[in-house]
């Protein structure tokens, strides 16, 4: 085994979709929609594989489809505010895990240290440490709400003066995830100048995971920290077509950038991956072509889908409350956070288990109650698991059955 595998062989998402798989009747644990993509993307992919475009089925690119880096460039360079060049601005990836991983592999050297906000997605720790680096994490960290109201993902945030103690001339990069998985914060426009202004001054990178940005709820922005002063040349910005059109198998996902870093993420991409399906590329560009030419109209995708969300969240949540599990209502993403301190249930107590309660609570959950969901110390490194470790996260892009299916083992175990 090579050294760089060292602490890195497990894997929460691998352990716990065969858990769903052996025990749940509803599982909203791994995130990923039970419901079909829109009919024009099920269309175009029908046409993809119709025969007419033969073409399809061969090599492309290799850093991306013209037609989707086209349209990736034309999108992307209107919500930046700035011109993009497709061949040099964009790349594609096998979804936006082979973006993070080209990212930590194009920059980061042994002995770099890369910011971690937690709770954070889980793959970002292992990607750090394969590259060599060290990461370096900071928390978000609640703050009760007062009056009794639920408590917001918002009301988890950052102590600016802890955030800047992390910076030093050893920091390489920060990985930013807004949405935020697994909590659904949304960082505000402030939030954000605050992490921008320290990667200015300590001339660090800028890894913006947006796989979620048109997942965001009740009117708030999704504020791109690209956008903002002197935070263009030293961010790369990543998204998904797996999030942004309901298709998570397809794996297609992307990264936008300056040239002068998106050139080492193509040395990355062209000695490992080369290129992605080609039919898949297609279809995600039709999409975006449409998309492009309906935005912000009433029938676009990425409008209907967060109102559409945004009822399930508001469905989730009242289930949630009826039973005693505290939501931590997300302003944005498709995951649900609840608070199980104060839920009754018969989790066996393990003498002597370094396991957090959380993590085994939903593993008793799902055994006992066929309900899958994730532990949320998943989402925190090894020393920090047992910081927060009495909540779990729910994925709520599920169809209305399945919500109601979920309700009735929370109401029935109540
Ligand atoms: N980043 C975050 C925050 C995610 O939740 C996911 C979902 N797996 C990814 C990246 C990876 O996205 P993809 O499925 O496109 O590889
Ligand atoms: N992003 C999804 C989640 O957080 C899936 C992660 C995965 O399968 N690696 O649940």
């Amino acid at each position: 085994q090579a050294r760089r595998l060292e602490g890195v062989d497990k894997n929460i998402w691998v352990e716990f979709v065969k858990l769903a798989a052996t025990y749940s009747t509803v599982n909203l644990g791994q995130g990923f929609p039970d419901f079909p993509p829109p009919d024009f993307l099920k269309e175009e992919f029908t046409r993809a594989f119709s025969g007419e475009k033969h073409m399809l089925h061969q090599y492309t690119r290799a850093f991306g489809h013209p037609p989707l880096v086209k349209i990736l460039a034309q999108l992307f360079g209107k919500l930046l505010g700035r011109d993009l060049d497709p061949m040099t601005n964009v790349m594609v990836t096998v979804g936006a895990y082979q973006a993070l991983f080209c990212c930590f592999q194009a920059f980061v050297d042994e002995g770099d240290e890369v910011i971690i906000i937690e709770p954070f997605f889980d793959c970002y720790e292992p990607m750090v440490k394969m590259a060599g680096g060290t990461p370096v994490f900071i928390p978000l960290r609640p703050k009760a709400p007062k009056d009794g109201k639920l408590m917001s993902s918002a009301d988890w945030k950052l102590d600016p003066a802890e955030l800047a103690s992390k910076f030093s001339e050893r920091t390489k990069a920060i990985v930013l995830n807004s949405p935020n998985n697994p909590l659904g914060k949304v960082f505000s426009r402030e939030e954000l100048e605050l992490i921008a202004d320290l990667c200015v001054k300590h001339d660090a990178l800028c890894i913006s995971d947006e796989v979620y940005e048109w997942l965001v709820y009740d009117g708030k922005e999704h504020v791109r920290i690209a956008s903002l002063r002197g935070m263009w040349d030293r961010t790369v910005s990543i998204g998904s077509a797996g999030k942004t059109f309901s298709v998570t198998g397809w794996k297609v996902g992307w990264t936008v950038g300056p040239n002068r870093l998106l050139q080492h993420i193509r040395t990355v991409h062209q000695n490992s991956v080369y290129h992605c399906a080609t039919a898949a590329q297609e279809v995600v560009a039709q999409g975006f072509q449409r998309e492009f030419e309906h935005y912000g109209k009433p029938d676009s995708y990425f409008v209907q889908l967060p109102k559409e969300m945004q009822q399930k969240r508001d469905q989730l949540v009242q289930s949630l409350v009826a039973v005693g599990m505290k939501p931590i209502v997300p302003e944005g993403t498709y995951f649900l956070v609840a608070d199980i301190s104060e839920f009754k249930s018969d989790v066996p107590d393990v003498p002597n288990s370094d396991e957090p309660y959380d993590s085994r609570f939903a593993k008793w959950m799902v055994k006992n109650k066929g309900l899958a969901a994730i532990p949320l110390s998943a989402f925190y490194c090894g020393p920090h698991k047992n910081n927060y470790n009495s909540f779990i996260r729910f994925c709520f892009a599920k169809e209305e059955a399945t919500l109601k299916a979920a309700d009735d083992i929370l109401q029935k175990w109540k």
